[in-house]
Parts: C-alpha cells; structure tokens; sequence
C-alpha cells in the first residue's frame, strides 16, 4: 500500500520545484489572456504542475524549453513525432516543397501522392488510399464509407477505446455492464447508444452479442489499445474478431495511429491481420498534419460501383486542405527515408530495454504493477497483472500518483506521454537515454517507498 500521507506531500514538492524551474514559461502562460484556457487547445492544461512548459525547440529525442531546460522527450508529440522531431530528410523535402517549387495547398494531385499511396499498400497490405489531416478524420471518413456500403446505421468500438474526436467512438460499457456515454463527452450531439455498441477488448462473448443485433457497419478498434495504457489482445482474440465481423457481415477498421510501434506495417503486418480498413495519421507526416485510410479491394469496388453515393462534391467529409502537397511530401520522406524496417528494429530494441529495466525497478519496489510493450512504446500501469480490458485498467487509474511520477520526471529533464505513464522511442533514442529515465525513476519510488 502506498502511503498517501506522504505521495501528496512530495507531489506538492515536485509541484514547487517545476514553479521555481519554469519562471519563462509560468509567465508566458499568464500572459495568453487571448487563448481560450492560456494555451493553443485547451487539453494543454493536461499538466502534471499546473502549467505546461512552453517549447523553445526540439530536434531527435530532445525538446527544450524557453527557461533553457533540455529534455528526453519520451511523449514525442503522443506518436506526431515517433520519426524524431523535424528528420532531417523530412525538412528537406518539406523545405523543397515550400520554398524551391512552391505550392503547400492548390487542389492538385502532385506525382508523390501515389508513391505514398503504394508505400502504405505495401507495409499494410491494403491497395486503395485516400489522405486527410487527422487521425480522427480518417476514421470519420472511413465509418461514413463502410455505413454507405452496408447500408447499417451503428458502429462498435471497445470500451475506454480512442480513436480521436469521433462522436460515435465515445462510449463505454458502463458499471452494470450497459452501454453509456463516456465521462467527459462534451456537447454531444446525441445519446451515443443509439448510433454505436461496445464491447470490451478482449471480450469475444460481449462482442458475438453486440453484433447479433444485426445493425452493425464497422468495429472500429485499436488491435491493441493504447490509450488507457496499453492493453494487449489475448491469444486468438483478434482472430475470433476478424471471424465474428466476417459471420455477421460487419466491417473491420484497424486504427494503426499508435499500434504502427509496433513496426513498419503496424501491428496489421506484424501480427498478420487482414482488416477491411486500416486509418492511421500523426507519425506517418513526420511531424507534419496527415491521416490516412487504407481500403480493402472489395470495400474499394463495393464503393465504385455505387453510383449514388457523392464521393466527389460535398459527401458528408474531406476537407479542403486534404492530400496537399506538404503533406505528402513529408510523409513520403518519413516513410522512405526516416521510418524504415531498419529504424523500427533499433527503436524496438531500445523500448525492450526500457520496459526490461522499468520492470526491474519496479519488482526491486516490490509494487504490484505491471509494465506493457508494444514495439517502440512502452507503458507502465498501478495493477499486476497487467489489465485485459479498458474497463480494467481504467479502473486502475491514479491521478496523483500519475503526476508525481511526470513532474518528478519533468524536474530531471525527463518527458512521458501525458495522460498516462508512456513512453515512446524515435530513432535517435539512446540506451543511455533509457538509462537516464530508470535513473530518476528508481529515485522517484524511492522516496516515494522509502
Ligand atoms: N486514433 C488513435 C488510436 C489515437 O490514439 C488518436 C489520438 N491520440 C487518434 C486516432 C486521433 O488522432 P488525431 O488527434 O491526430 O486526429
């Protein structure tokens, strides 16, 4: 049992510390009196110490701030920077487009579009793509589609799943095992159980009767999750989703936006999945606003044939900005240049050894928790062993224990993914970086447990 007396005594000491560390950025955020909630989106405030850091710059696996603290930067902009912030190869080709040829967005198709269209055939086994700017656009997008071709009005997602700001997406299963609207779900367009189902990860059962109502387009899910730390599939798990979509004639979408730490074709070509849609977005632009989704030949030839649908004027979402230039320039960089099978194989490696060495503090703490690795990322969690489900492992959330460990990390120039205890490895992260953490980490509980 941890004593609580003395986690909010040295939280309130981490707190005090990154005060009297950050005066530059302390007073910028005071002065933003024209930025609804002093930052430029209000989920910034997600901070372990009242306020964020302000970036000067960033480049690797190092970000600094405007007080001139450097830090290892594990968070990696939540995967937007999984390729290392600003590759060189990115910022050549981003710098050629914008300055050398011109032409960031102009409603044309430029030649590179398609080499990054066959690239991600490639790496995900799907041989239609189309581009937007988010994540959660390209799965907006692709629900719309795959509500189009089967003509079902609902969706399904696993609970405490995210998959960005997808209206349909925020739903859990709630303490009496009914589906409910997710905490937090502000401004709902509607009650969110009349146009989505969910099960939990994991759940072949919950998910056999949610899909026997018949009304089901698409399962959208993470092949692991990833937000609510990282919760692995069981043996067989995915394989019994893939057959239950298939028997009930409902879609598969693979949300690879984070599961791609699992290697250069996501967790779809490492564990040899075969979705009808993969989406995916941040990390594949290098930095750079992209999101894509992958279509099946059948769900591409089941869309083509359809003459009533409008795929080419308004149709429901795009966006103007859509498939630009920039974008896909920097992300056929990212993708040839920067995130390839080799580069994967050493961040691997280095997440290994991060989750081998946290794992070992941990035990030599005796604490009963657990820690989870899905390729370049790794996730430590207050419960061993380590969750099955979202349900679970949100269950197992501790808020005050969560923002010790990021500030006492933030003061040793160390930063985890915010919202939970996650870190992420880019090509130019060390071992000796991985070191650095565990350094401050065992510190961290030892003060803590004494
Ligand atoms: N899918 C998953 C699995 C995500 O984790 C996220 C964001 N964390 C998104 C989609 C949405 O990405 P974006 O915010 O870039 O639209």
């Amino acid at each position: 049992m941890l004593d609580r007396t003395r986690l909010t005594a040295l939280l309130a000491r981490e707190r005090a510390t990154f005060e009297d560390r950050h005066p530059r950025s302390a007073a910028a955020y005071a002065r933003a009196d024209h930025l609804f909630g002093r930052v430029p989106m209000t989920w910034m405030n997600k901070s372990a110490a009242g306020f964020p850091i302000h970036l000067d710059r960033a480049r690797g696996a190092r970000v600094s701030d405007i007080d001139g603290h450097e830090y290892i930067d594990f968070c990696l902009g939540d995967t937007a920077a999984m390729a290392g912030h600003s590759p060189a190869p990115v910022v050549e080709a981003v710098t050629r487009r914008l300055a050398e040829l011109g032409g960031a967005s102009t409603m044309l198709p430029t030649e590179e579009a398609a080499a990054v269209g066959a690239e991600l055939a490639r790496r995900f086994g799907l041989p239609h793509w189309s581009f937007t700017l988010t994540a959660t656009d390209a799965n907006r997008w692709a629900i719309r589609l795959l509500r189009a071709v089967t003509g079902r009005p609902r969706i399904l997602v696993n609970s405490y799943c995210y998959h960005g700001s997808v209206d349909e997406s925020l739903i859990v299963v709630g303490p009496d095992g009914q589906a409910r609207s997710r905490e937090g779900n502000v401004g709902a367009p509607y009650d969110v159980t009349q146009t989505s189902r969910v099960a939990e990860f994991n759940d072949l059962e919950g998910l056999a009767r949610e899909l026997a109502h018949g009304d089901v387009a698409v399962v959208l899910m993470e092949p692991a999750l990833t937000n609510i730390g990282i919760v692995l599939p069981e043996p067989g798990y995915l394989a019994g989703v893939r057959e239950l979509t298939r028997e009930h004639g409902t879609y598969l979408i693979n949300d690879e936006t984070h599961t791609f730490s699992a290697g250069p074709g996501g967790a779809t070509a490492a564990w040899g999945l075969d979705p009808d849609v993969v989406t995916i977005g941040k990390a594949i632009g290098g930095g750079i606003p992209v999101g894509a989704y992958g279509l099946s030949a059948a769900v591409s030839a089941a869309l083509s044939g359809r003459t009533d649908l409008d795929l080419v004027d308004m149709g429901g979402v795009g966006g103007t900005l859509a498939g630009n230039p920039l974008s896909l320039t920097a992300t056929r960089a990212t993708l040839e240049q920067v995130l390839t099978d080799a580069a994967f194989a050493g961040m691997i490696e280095v997440a290994t050894d991060f989750a081998t060495g946290t794992q070992k503090i941990i035990d030599e703490y005796g604490l009963p928790w657990s820690v989870n690795q899905l390729g370049a990322r790794v996730e430590y969690r207050f419960v061993s062993p380590a969750p099955r489900t979202g349900g679970e492992s949100a269950a197992h959330a501790d808020a005050d224990l969560e923002d010790y460990l990021h500030a006492y990390l933030a003061n040793r120039g160390i930063l985890l993914i915010p919202f939970h205890n996650m870190a992420l490895m880019c090509p130019q992260t060390t071992t000796d970086d991985v070191a650095r953490h565990h350094e401050a980490f065992a510190d961290a509980l030892g003060e803590l447990i004494g």
